[in-house]
């Protein structure tokens, strides 16, 4: 009895603690992991969630390589607290071609204020359609903002994936995108970092 009431303090001190920490950075691939409901945009031979995963996990791998602790995730998780959380999307259209990027973040000051420096990034070099801040609102009302708790939350939408156009530009700069948005986090949390190659 004295050694299983042990092992349940343990694991409910690992709990909480895994509770209590917030990570520095929360890397979620939208989509990822669902069979049903929001899947995400399929055209042609692109699959939203593969993008989200890939541009994810790059971006995930830069940050770690420059020391900072990451948890890379999918759709749905349990729930976690992290100083920075990023949702990676492409966005999808009716009218083809229509849409474009855009920036979702619930309503602070510090998300608004990282989504002011990731366009200032971002914005310059994407040559298509660029919307309001929050302009739908799966964007203003992110699901995840109730169970990933950051300090600063971002949902970025990095292009149209049902626009021909615009996945010939994206496909072969998901690498430098994804480092980018590593640069962005970085220089957010006051690391420093060498800036990436333009786009
Ligand atoms: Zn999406």
């Amino acid at each position: 009895a004295f050694f299983a009431l042990l092992i349940l303090l343990l694991i409910g001190f690992i709990l909480y603690q895994s509770l209590k920490a917030p990570i520095s950075v929360v890397i979620q691939a939208g989509h990822e992991g669902r069979t049903c409901g929001n899947t995400g945009a399929v055209c042609k031979n692109y699959k939203e969630v593969a993008w989200n995963i890939k541009v994810a996990d790059m971006t995930a791998k830069q940050l770690e390589a420059w020391g900072i602790d990451v948890r890379r995730v999918p759709a749905d998780t349990l729930p976690v607290r992290a100083k920075i959380a990023v949702a990676i999307h492409f966005d999808s259209a009716k009218h083809i071609c229509r849409s474009g990027a855009s920036v979702g973040y619930p309503d602070t000051n510090a998300s608004r204020t990282f989504a002011r420096h990731w366009k200032a990034l971002y914005k310059p070099c994407f040559p298509f359609t660029w919307h309001t801040d929050n302009f739908t609102d799966n964007l203003k009302h992110y699901y995840a903002y109730h169970t990933i708790h950051a300090e600063k939350f971002l949902v970025l939408e990095l292009g149209e994936i049902t626009c021909q156009k615009q996945t010939a530009w994206l496909k072969p700069r998901l690498h430098k995108i994804a480092l980018l948005i590593a640069y962005a986090i970085a220089k957010e949390l006051g690391k420093q970092v060498p800036k990436p190659p333009v786009l």
